[in-house]
């Protein structure tokens, strides 16, 4: 395991924070006119104490945060880490025993007030935009990614601010914010994962007028709340008959002590983050936002945000993947010399480091798309504007759609790419990769939860086709996406080979006809889209770095995303050729 402070070790990340995210917009969009320090001036509230008066205040303040985060997840979390994952759970009369290091870690963020990092601050939480909540969660993950599973579940206080009433935001988001609840999302059933449209757990309206919940929902993470906190269960509900499909579908909150759990799950890896069954028997239960929006409205939004959360961890497991295993190819001897300067595992190392400087990129710049639209969207809503004209907002029209498109795509390249980091980490440590001494067993075991939850690779494809299918139209928002690229700095020929690539794939992909043909093979189109945007915005980075940082770090950093794109190029070919023959196929 590898201890240090997991902000400052990391030169890629701090690259990102210092010169390419776009913090001049991002900060404007979440502080507005910096209401929250006006406040705070005028009443000595200290809840907007921490908030900022100015970009670079607000700057600053985050760059606190990701320092002390760094500090405690490389120095103390990581080390608890693997206690953690030898512990495990224990079911003990209905009650989930943690690990102590688990609670041990807890407290240290906790003492440090760096709980409830995307809770806003009126109700006692940090009050950060998205693109630092993802650099946070990003760091616990290389730590430990149960534990960041555990701080992610008290961050579902968001979802309540986003769509709750104000009576029950009160009620219950700032016991989130202190650590008194937990938060966890019930929607997965036995017979329901991908196919949440026919879920069957029943709310049904009592005499008193109040809301009941009956049936069993499986594998909810944290449902048992942490410790001897119990959860803030956000769970869906049919409200509507039992073939009323999503619309009649519901949103609820239920107070996590009335449930019962009756089992835990044993996994593969994830050992201290609890995988509950949740059963409900007649629990009341409270409606979040308007019946039959459950899953069509709230419940989408809400895993929106969990992909991007999932994005996140999947980069913190490939960066401790890949940081393990280079340790370790720079001690282990064979043939005479460190494994590091054996060519096959050399290249092995030099794609890890490509892919992860692609996800970065991929991943902030998915936190910008969602900062751009959601604070203003939030803030618009909150002022009484109707819906209808919120959407004609143009800003919100342009970033909300990118956003669609961005957190699936994110979430299926980063989580299929960190579990190929780990595998190849894994390799990098031969025999010893296997057994458990060290802790890229564990990495490799965690890593693969990734492609699965907050909806698999697969459901991320379908999410995603539609947005890269009109988006790449004649006057679709993606292609004006990349046009602004264009015009913004120069395409290198192998990203301009890339583009055209990516607009052949498109253009066959649009002329496929057999529509089981189009959904086995809509993979292609979208890992090709992923590739391009990554290297466009590899180069992007180039462009703004140039003379701010050192030109010996440039030109390393050129020579990278020149690997990534020329290999990516193979892989668009590739890619365009199995649609071709696919196409042919169907003539034929
Ligand atoms: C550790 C862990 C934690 C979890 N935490 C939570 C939680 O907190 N809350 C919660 O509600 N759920 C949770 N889940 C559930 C998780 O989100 C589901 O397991 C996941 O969405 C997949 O559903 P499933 O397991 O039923 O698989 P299935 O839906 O049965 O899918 C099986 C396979 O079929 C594919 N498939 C299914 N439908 C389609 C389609 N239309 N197109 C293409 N391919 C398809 C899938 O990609 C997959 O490969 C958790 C699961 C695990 C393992």
């Amino acid at each position: 395991m590898i201890i240090s402070n997991y902000y400052n070790d990391n030169e890629d990340l701090k690259l990102h924070f210092e010169y390419l995210i776009d913090w001049e917009n991002i900060i404007k969009e979440y502080e507005g006119d910096f209401e929250d320090a006006k406040k705070y001036k005028e009443t000595l509230d200290e809840r907007f104490s921490m908030a900022p008066d100015s970009i670079e205040s607000a700057k600053d303040y985050y760059k606190t945060l990701l320092e002390s985060y760094g500090e405690i997840a490389g120095k103390e979390i990581a080390s608890r880490a693997r206690a953690n994952d030898k512990k495990g759970l224990k079911l003990v009369n209905g009650k989930v025993i943690f690990p102590e290091e688990m609670i041990e870690d807890l407290n240290l963020i906790k003492e440090a007030g760096l709980l409830p990092y995307s809770i806003s601050r009126e109700n006692g939480g940090l009050g950060i935009p998205a693109s630092v909540q993802m650099l946070i969660s990003e760091i616990v993950s290389r730590a430990d990614a149960s534990f960041s599973v555990c701080l992610g579940c008290v961050n579902l206080g968001e979802t309540i601010e986003n769509f709750a009433s104000e009576d029950l935001i009160k009620k219950w988001v700032p016991l989130m914010a202190k650590g008194e609840y937990w938060g966890a999302m019930a929607l997965t059933e036995p017979n329901y994962g991908s196919d949440l449209q026919r879920i069957q757990t029943k709310a049904i309206q009592g005499k008193d007028g109040k809301w009941y919940i009956t049936g069993t929902k499986r594998f909810i993470t944290h449902g048992c709340g942490f410790n001897d906190k119990p959860a803030v269960i956000l769970t869906l509900a049919r409200t509507g008959s039992p073939d009323s499909g999503g619309k009649g579908i519901s949103f609820f909150l239920v107070d996590g002590k009335y449930v019962e759990i009756a089992k835990i799950e044993e996994k593969l890896g994830l050992h201290s983050s609890p995988t509950c069954e949740v059963v409900y028997d007649n629990v009341p239960a409270e409606l979040i936002g308007e019946e039959g929006k459950g899953l069509i409205k709230y419940a989408i939004q809400m895993m929106n945000g969990a992909r991007l959360s999932i994005a996140s961890q999947a980069m913190g497991i490939a960066v401790a993947a890949y940081k393990e295993a280079k340790k370790y190819a720079s001690e282990r001897i064979q043939f005479g010399k460190t494994i590091d300067q054996i060519p096959a595992v050399k290249r092995m190392l030099d794609n890890m480091e490509q892919e992860i400087i692609a996800m970065r990129c991929l991943l902030v710049e998915a936190g910008k798309t969602v900062d751009m639209y959601h604070w203003r969207k939030q803030r618009m809503l909150r002022k009484g504007v109707p819906e209808k004209d919120v959407r004609k907002d143009s800003k919100i029209q342009k970033w909300e759609k990118l956003a669609d498109l961005f957190t699936p795509l994110t979430k299926f390249y980063n989580s299929e790419v960190c579990n190929k980091i780990a595998y190849n980490a894994l390799q990098v440590f031969g025999g010893s990769g296997y057994i458990e001494e060290y802790d890229i067993a564990r990495i490799y075991r965690d890593a693969r939860i990734t492609n699965i939850y907050e909806g698999t690779t697969q459901l991320q494809i379908v999410a995603a086709i539609g947005g890269v299918m009109s988006g790449m139209l004649e006057n679709g928002n993606l292609r004006q996406y990349i046009l602004e690229h264009k015009n913004m700095f120069s395409f290198s020929e192998l990203l301009s080979q890339k583009l055209d690539l990516f607009e052949k794939i498109v253009d066959v992909y649009r002329r496929i006809e057999d529509k089981e043909i189009k959904e086995a093979y809509s993979l292609e189109v979208v890992e090709s889209c992923a590739r391009f945007l990554a290297g466009m915005l590899l180069e992007k980075s180039l462009y703004l770095l140039k003379d701010k940082i050192q030109n010996s770090v440039l030109e390393n950093r050129k020579r990278i995303v020149e690997r990534y794109n020329k290999e990516s190029v193979s892989i668009l070919k590739a890619n365009l050729e199995i649609l071709q023959l696919q196409q042919e196929f169907v003539k034929a």
